[in-house]
């Protein structure tokens, strides 16, 4: 399975951005609202600067506590930004997920930002490959 299978098939598939100098706390609040782990941050929506998620802020908080609310996403958001492609397969994402200990991933097609990934959505997208391949298989050796 190719992660763009896993972009198309997912409900609600849209990028949610924040803009750089967006507040800790008003981006938390968009992942509230949004039901999210973490948030793109960019100018365009197009080419992502950094990510931010729930981690970072918890982080912080637990370090700093509130102020750090009241900062600019981008002293926060993590720069390095690992990303995948259209054709990459979901095996793979998850491997590179893993080893990094990330759950996002922006998905990048032609230079620009076309989907975000998360570990859930790989996870269940794989979970319903192998129930459709356990399916075939038990109708093969039933002869159904
Ligand atoms: P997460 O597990 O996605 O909530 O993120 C855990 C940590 O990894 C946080 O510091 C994030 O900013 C960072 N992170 C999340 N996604 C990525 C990514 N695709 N590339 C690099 N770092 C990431």
């Amino acid at each position: 399975m190719q992660v763009h299978q896993i972009i198309r098939s997912r409900p609600n598939a849209d990028i949610v951005t924040v803009v750089p100098g967006t507040k800790v706390g008003d981006a938390a609040r968009v992942l509230a609202e949004r039901r999210i782990g973490a948030v793109i941050v960019s100018k365009d929506g197009k080419k992502p600067l950094g990510i931010l998620s729930e981690r970072d802020i918890v982080r912080d908080l637990g370090r700093r506590g509130p102020a750090c609310l009241d900062e600019p996403v981008d002293t926060l958001m993590t720069r390095n930004l690992v990303s995948c492609a259209p054709d990459d397969l979901a095996d793979t994402v998850l491997e590179r997920m893993t080893a990094g200990r990330f759950r996002h991933m922006p998905v990048m097609e032609g230079g620009k930002m076309i989907g975000i990934i998360s570990i859930g959505d790989v996870v269940a997208a794989r979970l319903s490959e192998l129930a459709m391949e356990k399916d075939a298989l038990t109708g093969m050796i039933m002869g159904n």
